[in-house]
């Protein structure tokens, strides 16, 4: 398979801004958002499934599912919610194999927001953490998403915490200073991850 490294950080911290500048140096990103996404799409399986099970009224008019409807009815329910997740994570990692085994980049970058709270860590060959301080993250988030501190720190609050982030770190990008200094470490890793990857092709 090929040399995978998965990217992780917090709402905020720049995996977006992080993986744009390693997909301009042509390495290939799978995204585990858009995964999750893909495999819930009108004509899928799992949305046949989902709305066998919630109804009708757990799809949007359009036909594409109704996430803040089927969210309350896991949130409500424990037992939906075991069921959804033995749905959906088998499919969920079986599309995610597929979409790596389809890259032909020399490695490949797997954005997992949410790596450390599913504890996803031992399907990639390294784990890079984007680190930020809180306060900027804050401020970030809170810039691009319109949305007030309190639901900024609210959101935060729920996802893992930084020190749990470092604890799974093979490498860590702070990301704190500038675009231009996160381009430079972009650039070295990307470096670092051609080597890594060659040595792992020859083994
Ligand atoms: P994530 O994908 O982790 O939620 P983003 O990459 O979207 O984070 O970054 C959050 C916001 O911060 C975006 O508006 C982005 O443009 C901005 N940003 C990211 N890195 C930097 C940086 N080094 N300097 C200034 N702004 C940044």
């Amino acid at each position: 398979m090929r040399y995978t490294v998965a990217l992780t950080g917090g709402i905020g911290s720049g995996k977006t801004t992080i993986a744009n500048a390693f997909a301009a140096r042509g390495v290939d990103i799978v995204d585990a958002d858009v995964i999750a996404r893909q495999v819930v799409e009108p004509g899928q399986p799992a949305l046949a499934a989902i709305r066998a099970r919630f109804g009708e009224n757990i799809l949007h008019r359009d036909g594409t599912l109704n996430r803040a409807a089927l969210r309350q009815c896991i949130f409500s329910s424990p037992t939906d919610k075991n069921w959804l997740n033995a749905l959906l994570h088998p499919l969920i990692h079986a599309e995610t194999r597929r979409q790596l085994a389809l890259t032909q980049s020399a490695w490949c970058l797997w954005v997992v927001p949410l790596l450390v709270e599913n504890n996803l860590q031992h399907l990639a060959n390294r784990v890079l953490v984007v680190d930020i301080d809180r306060d900027t993250q804050l401020t970030r988030t809170i810039a691009r998403d319109g949305i007030s501190r309190e639901q900024a720190e609210h959101i935060l609050a729920a996802q893992a915490t930084r020190e749990q982030r470092l604890a799974v770190a093979d490498d860590i990008i702070y990301n704190g200073g500038s675009i231009d200094d996160v381009t430079a470490r972009v650039a070295l890793l990307d470096q670092r991850y051609r080597q890594l990857a060659g040595a792992t092709d020859q083994d």
